[in-house]
């Protein structure tokens, strides 16, 4: 159990230091900025969906540990996915990050994001692992417009 531990930090920790997908994304469809004032985690997320597919996700941002590298592993996770599935990614995560028991199949769907399963055991983390989340939930129920090029 330790050494999982121990490999699950590292995976938190490499993609603190190297966050992928991060910058700025222009033109982009949708975009929400999140802000968790527990933490001082602030994050500005961008989307290029393209029928019904996340052709594209990006973020910029700073906040502790947790938030980037929730960030960075969730970007990498949903390129290429349909926001249909991007939901139910959602309420998986969510009930991971909250210590809710999730099936075998959820969990093996969830990958590399299973990692953060250690924060339900820290109240004041889960907020900090799933502010990239509701983010992007917010983006997507928010900004329906067409690509925009400021
Ligand atoms: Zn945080």
């Amino acid at each position: 159990m330790s050494e999982l531990r121990e490999l699950y930090q590292e995976v938190i920790l490499d993609h603190n230091k190297n966050p992928r997908n991060f910058r700025e994304m222009t033109p982009h469809s949708h975009h929400a900025t999140g802000h968790n004032p527990l933490c001082g985690d602030k994050l500005e997320l961008y989307l290029k969906i393209e029928n019904g597919m996340i052709e594209d996700i990006s973020f910029i941002g700073s906040g502790c540990a947790i938030s980037t590298s929730s960030a960075s592993l969730m970007t990498q996770f949903l390129k290429g996915k349909s926001i249909k599935d991007t939901r139910k990614y959602f309420e998986c995560f969510h009930d991971l990050v909250t210590g809710k028991p999730l099936s075998d199949n959820d969990l093996e769907d969830l990958g590399k994001l299973a990692v953060f399963g250690g924060v339900q055991e820290f109240p004041a983390r889960v907020k900090c692992a799933i502010l990239s989340w509701h983010t992007l939930i917010n983006a997507l129920e928010t900004t329906n417009e067409t690509a925009k090029t400021e």
